[in-house]
C-alpha cells in the first residue's frame, strides 16, 4: 500500500517570495487570476485560494505589544482532508482519492454543478467563470506518479513547504515546534496535524505563529458531511414511525 503523502508548511520560515505560487501556476498551467492588483493587504495580490490560485501566500502585518511590527507569511493550499466533503457531495465522481490519499478533481468529468464549493469548510475549491468547472490543488498528482515532489515544494527556497510521508512530516513538525518553544517562540503551534480533528486529519497541515483566524483559517473546521449519516438515520426512523402510525390508523379505521 502506498504511504499517505502530504504537505507540512512551516510558516515560521516563509519569506513571502511567492515562488510557490508561480511554480504551481507554471507546472499546472493555471491561468492568471486577473490583472495584477493592489488588494490593500500588504504584498498579498491574490487575496485567497480560488479556481486560478491553488497556492496563496498570505501577508499579515501585525503590531506587537512592544510597538514593533512583524509580518506573518503563510502559503495556504487545499488540505486534502481525510473526510473530504467536496468529494463526498460530488454527484459525478469528478473528485476522487488517489493512491497517495490526496483529493483530486478530474476536469473532464466535472459538470460544473458547484456542489463541492459550499461543502468545503476552508473555502478552497472554486469554479472558473468561463465554463463553471471546479478546480483546486492536485498536490501535483502527475508529478507524484513520476516520483517527483510537487512543484511548490521544489521551488520553495527556505523549505517552508515540505513534502513527504505524512507520519514522518508530523514527527518533524512536532520536533520543530519543540525547537521554537526552546528558542522562546512560545506562540508556535501546529494546525490540522491532529487525526481526530473535524476533518479526520488533513493531508496538508501547518506550523503557525498565531491563532488560525489571524491567517484567515477557520479555528475549528468540521467536515460539512460529518453528521449526514446520523441525520439520515434520524430521518429514516422518523419516516418509519410515520408510516407505522398511518398503517395503524388505516387498520383501526376499517374495524
Ligand atoms: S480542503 Fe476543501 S477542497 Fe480540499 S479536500 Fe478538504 S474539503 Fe476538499
Ligand atoms: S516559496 Fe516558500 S518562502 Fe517563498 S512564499 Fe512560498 S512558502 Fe514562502
Amino acid at each position: 500500500m502506498t504511504a499517505r503523502m502530504g504537505f507540512f508548511t512551516d510558516t515560521s520560515i516563509c519569506i513571502g517570495c511567492k515562488a510557490c505560487e508561480v511554480a504551481c501556476k507554471e507546472w499546472n498551467l493555471v491561468p492568471e487570476d486577473g490583472p495584477l492588483a493592489l488588494t490593500g493587504d500588504s504584498y498579498d495580490n491574490t487575496g485567497a485560494l480560488g479556481a486560478d490560485t491553488w497556492r496563496h501566500v498570505a501577508f499579515v502585518e501585525q503590531r506587537r505589544d512592544d510597538d514593533g511590527l512583524r509580518w506573518l507569511m503563510s502559503s495556504d493550499v487545499c488540505k486534502h482532508c481525510s473526510s473530504a466533503a467536496c468529494l463526498e457531495v460530488c454527484p459525478t465522481g469528478a473528485l476522487f482519492r488517489t493512491e497517495f490519499s490526496t483529493v483530486v478533481v478530474q476536469p473532464d468529468i466535472c459538470n460544473g454543478c458547484g456542489y463541492c464549493v459550499p461543502a468545503c469548510p476552508f473555502g478552497v475549491i472554486d469554479r472558473r467563470e468561463d465554463d463553471g468547472r471546479a478546480f483546486k490543488c492536485t498536490l501535483c498528482y502527475d508529478r507524484l506518479r513520476d516520483g517527483l515532489q510537487p512543484a511548490c515544494a521544489t521551488a520553495c527556497p527556505t523549505d517552508s513547504i515540505q513534502f513527504g510521508e505524512l507520519d514522518e512530516l508530523r514527527q518533524r513538525a512536532r520536533a520543530r515546534v519543540a525547537t521554537l518553544h526552546d528558542a522562546g517562540v512560545a506562540e508556535a503551534r501546529l494546525y490540522l496535524e491532529d487525526e481526530d480533528d473535524g476533518v479526520g486529519g488533513a493531508g496538508a497541515f501547518f506550523l503557525l505563529l498565531d491563532e488560525p483566524e489571524v491567517y484567515g483559517l477557520p479555528p475549528d473546521p468540521v467536515s460539512t458531511t460529518r453528521d449526514l449519516p446520523t441525520l439520515w438515520r434520524a430521518a429514516a426512523l422518523a419516516a418509519g414511525t410515520l408510516a407505522a402510525a398511518v398503517a395503524a390508523a388505516f387498520v383501526g379505521g376499517r374495524r
